[in-house]
């Protein structure tokens, strides 16, 4: 077990001031365009995929980082420099952490490095787990999977929405129910390869924020894939089944002695997934409350008003203040909830909901305060603080509401089953 410091080696600096040059130099020059345009932006992800910024080897190495802070300290740096790029970067990376978090070796390693494909030929990928009817209630999925024996193959039937990447990704991975009378529990995630007949893109959304960022429908219509496409594979996937199906006949008899807690945690595949990116995404939030920061406090030292810089106002010099408290507090709350991760420390206080529900209430209250302190420049597309207040509002939505994280630390550190 690695020791938990606020002091980044060597190797973590250097990545950090490498990707800071690359925010600073590609990233904010193009931002305010892909953000008009609404479009991913493909040269932008090229560009970070020649300089092995975008790639799997690059995100493997922080992930695997047991001090816990590389991907922390990426995501902030990328997000510093633009939060829809920035989703379009690393959008990528949850499809990728659900094979990771779910899958074989051997799943790993044939699917992780398509995701990515290639510097000449970049490819995205998709991770879909929210539908119509199920958005925070992911135990309410109704897309099925059918196995067909005869043939190994598992038929995917069901309609997906919100996914980043969502019908222009190489690999989409899909959660879906293959026993729907055990809720969550009877979910699994399975890999659509690239070119698979049955899958499209449904409604592409207009947002609000994040608009460099693709977030489509994903339609399943008779979607056939192979048997070894079920992530974790078949034995595995039957076991648990069988263990969620004695649990359930148990409680159904009111007999809870006995039955295995393996597999009873009530956890299932997206859950294992949103709980271990929690923490990067409450990386994501802090790169774009310190930008937002940075802006605000030198336009606070210069900006003039009754003679003088209106930072020599207490009111504008405590907002700063609280601004960079809070950004602090939740630098630190979401390295502690990487290093704990990285260093497989379980979330006894749901510390990753807690790091990702901070954070993100943080970048939306900091870009807020940001407006404010630029007073009617704030409000205008001239300086980018209006952006960077519009992408913060999906962080207290996407990966779990702020009320969802709530749930989660109200229940974990109580035991109550808090409704
Ligand atoms: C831009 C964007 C990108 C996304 N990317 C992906 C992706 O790549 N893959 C994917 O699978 N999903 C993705 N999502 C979906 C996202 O995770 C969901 O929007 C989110 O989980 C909330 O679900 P919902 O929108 O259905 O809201 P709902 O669940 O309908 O919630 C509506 C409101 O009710 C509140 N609420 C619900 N239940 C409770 C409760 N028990 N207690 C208190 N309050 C409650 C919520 O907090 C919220 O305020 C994305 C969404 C957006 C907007």
């Amino acid at each position: 077990m690695s020791t938990f410091s606020l002091d980044p080696g060597p190797d973590q600096i250097a990545v950090r001031d490498w990707l800071h040059g690359f925010a600073a130099d590609v990233m904010r020059p193009a931002a305010a365009e892909w953000d008009e345009r609404e479009e991913t932006p493909w040269p932008v992800i090229q560009e970070a995929a020649k300089l092995g910024i975008y790639s799997l080897d690059f995100y493997a190495q922080q992930y695997f980082d047991p001090s816990g802070v590389g991907i922390p300290i990426a995501m902030e740096e990328l997000f510093w420099g633009d939060a829809g790029i920035g989703l379009s970067i690393v959008g990528t990376t949850l499809a990728a952490v659900a094979v990771l978090a779910n899958g074989t070796e051997e799943q790993i390693g044939t699917w992780a490095p398509q995701m990515f494909g290639t510097p000449d030929d970049v490819k995205v990928a998709a991770f879909c787990s929210s539908e119509p009817d199920a958005g925070s209630d992911v135990s309410a999925l109704r897309t099925r999977a059918v196995y067909d024996e005869a043939k190994d193959e598992w038929v995917l039937n069901g309609t997906k929405t919100w996914a980043t990447n969502g019908g222009i990704a190489a690999v989409h991975v899909v959660v879906a129910t293959v026993d729907p009378a055990l809720g969550a529990r009877g979910q699994a995630s399975f890999v659509v390869p690239p070119g698979t007949a049955g899958l499209s893109q449904g409604q592409k959304f207009k947002k609000h924020g994040i608009r460099a960022s693709h977030t489509a429908e994903v339609v399943l219509d008779g979607v056939r894939v192979p048997g070894h496409c079920l992530l974790g594979g078949k034995e595995k996937l039957d076991e648990r089944l069988a263990r969620a199906r004695e649990r359930a006949a148990a409680t159904a008899n009111g007999d809870t002695k006995g039955v295995s807690g393996k597999g009873g945690s009530g956890k299932n595949a997206a859950m294992a997934t949103f709980e271990a990116s929690r923490p990067a995404v409450g990386a994501q939030a802090i790169g774009i409350a310190r930008a937002a920061y940075e802006v605000a406090l030198d336009y606070a030292r210069t900006r003039v008003q009754f003679g003088r810089p209106i930072i020599d106002n207490q009111g504008v010099a405590f907002t700063l203040a609280d601004m960079k408290t809070r950004i602090d507090a939740s630098r630190l709350l979401v390295w502690r909830a990487s290093w704990m991760a990285a260093n497989q420390q379980p979330f006894t206080s749901a510390e990753g909901s807690m790091s990702k529900l901070y954070a993100g209430e943080t970048a939306k209250w900091v870009t807020a305060q940001a407006m404010q302190i630029l007073g009617g420049n704030g409000f205008t597309r001239e300086y980018p603080v209006e952006r960077m207040h519009r992408d913060s509002a999906i962080y207290s939505i996407f990966e779990g509401t702020s009320e969802i994280q709530r749930l989660v630390i109200a229940r974990t550190i109580s035991g109550m089953p808090i409704r």
